[in-house]
């Protein structure tokens, strides 16, 4: 007889995934190239060189490597923080009464409270042995801005993060988090840069936007000496250091012998999904392994399901590299009643490239359905989830209660990206009946599409 899966399925420390897995290399089609804003032509080393670390440069190029090193030094930091366990949902079943097996890997158990600590130490640690001296950024929701000051914490690193100013000033706290950690908060748009300064001028009392907080990130890291520019999601190099979650999910899978039927998780910019599917995805493409792949997505920001595959930028400011991705336009901006994370415009190229040729599934769902499953799982699994992560916890109920009709044991794996304690606000509307779903007409998603560059490469 088999024996009985415990509720957490725990790694030891010399388990840890010594390894990152990059996708790239195993992809049967690569995706194509990054452009340059000013040339149209790909991104060079020297390109990317100019805003961002060296090393993560050279990883966002490499496309034949399908296993990189993580370093002693990085080891060292996961080791405080990692494994994370892979928890076997008992209690979330018994609820729903399904024959399935639901199980899902929580990433966050750190003090930033999602995934996004996985990468901001990667990042933060090369751009110390670069000699860098200070990073900037920008949040939104503020989970990647806490990550990244902890991070610069502990290399000692200075920090500027440019906080979306309705943002920081709904989440004060969030704000103060970071600010323990030592980074140093702007609520963008600022006086402290020239393209702040003309937003400001041009739109008195904004509440300001991710795009806008990336254009006077980039501008402050490109004048100053010896400082460059972070990114928490979207790029190739962050999906790269979140493998670390798939490795694990996978490692901690194989020694109970679980063949996962469906891995499901949320995409923003699809640096978790990314890294929670990156080990499995070989396998996939191969033939050799038939699970589905769910991306899941809020119907307000709808980027896979209803965007374009073709190049954008990604910011509002068109300063950043051109790439080939779904996207519902870098002038897209979501409904202000939208809640629950997730409202970046465009999404990975690898993460697009995998959808378009068919390999991953994509679905999206309303917001007080994400709530009300997020309420489920607190309730039975007793981990108030992220919104963001609640996307998940949706879909995987669903599937759960298909195979309650079917009477099939399907197992289902999915990622918990994070803890909703920042979110409580969200959790209120919810609870008062004041939350609103909103899912754009065809006519609204024309506004966004509208500003899709008109470039030779997208005829
Ligand atoms: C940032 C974030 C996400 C979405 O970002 P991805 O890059 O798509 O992973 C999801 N969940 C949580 C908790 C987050 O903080």
């Amino acid at each position: 007889m088999s024996k009985r899966i415990p509720t957490k399925i725990y790694l030891n420390e010399n388990e840890l995934p010594k390894y990152w897995y990059n996708m790239n290399a195993v992809l049967k089609e690569k995706h194509e190239p990054a452009l340059n804003p000013k040339t149209l032509k790909p991104c060079t080393l020297e390109d990317m060189e100019k805003v961002f670390c060296t090393e993560l440069s050279k990883q966002e190029l490499n496309t034949t490597d399908e296993f990189i090193k993580i370093p002693e030094e990085i080891m060292d930091f996961y080791k405080m923080i990692r494994p994370s366990p892979l928890t076997r949902a008992y209690y979330l079943e018994k609820i729903l009464g399904t024959p399935a097996e639901i199980y899902y890997k929580f990433e966050g158990n750190n003090t930033s409270g999602s995934h996004k600590l996985n990468s901001a130490i990667a990042q933060a640690y090369y751009a110390k042995k670069q000699g860098l001296t200070s990073l900037t950024t920008e949040t939104g929701a503020g989970q990647w801005g806490t990550a990244l000051s902890m991070s610069c914490a502990f290399y000692g690193i200075d920090l500027t993060v440019f906080m979306v100013k309705a943002s920081a000033e709904q989440k004060p706290y969030r704000k103060a988090i970071i600010e323990t950690f030592g980074g140093n908060v702007i609520k963008s748009p600022s006086e402290t840069t020239e393209v702040g300064r003309k937003i400001l001028e041009k739109f008195p009392g904004t509440g300001g936007s991710l795009g806008c907080a990336v254009s006077e990130s980039v501008e402050i890291a490109t004048n100053t000496p010896n400082c460059k520019y972070v990114l928490g999601s979207v790029m190739d190099h962050v999906l790269l250091h979140q493998s670390i979650i798939g490795l694990e999910t996978q490692k901690a899978l194989k020694k109970y012998k679980i063949e996962p039927d469906m891995l499901i998780s949320c995409v923003g910019g699809g640096s978790n999904f990314g890294g929670f599917i990156a080990p499995f995805i070989k396998d996939k493409i191969n033939g050799k392994k038939n699970y589905r792949i769910i991306a899941v997505e809020p119907a307000s920001c709808p980027t896979l399901t209803r965007g374009k595959y073709v190049y954008d930028y990604g910011d509002t400011g068109m300063i950043s590299p051109l790439m080939k991705m779904y996207t519902l336009g870098n002038g897209f901006i979501p409904s202000s009643n939208h809640a629950g994370g997730l409202r970046y415009h465009g999404a990975n190229p690898i993460i697009s490239k995998l959808y378009h040729d068919g390999y991953i599934e994509a679905t999206s769902v309303n917001q007080t359905d994400v709530f009300d499953a997020a309420i489920t799982f607190a309730k039975s699994e007793g981990i108030l989830p992220a919104p963001e992560s609640a996307h998940s916890i949706r879909v995987a109920i669903d599937e759960a209660l298909k195979c309650k009709e079917t009477g099939e044991k399907k197992k289902i794996v999915f990622c918990l990206t994070g803890t909703g304690f920042f979110d409580l606000a969200a959790y209120s509307d919810f609870l008062n009946k004041t939350m609103e779903n909103y899912i754009p007409t065809d006519e609204d998603l024309q506004k966004g599409f509208s500003t899709i560059p008109d470039i030779p490469q997208n005829k």
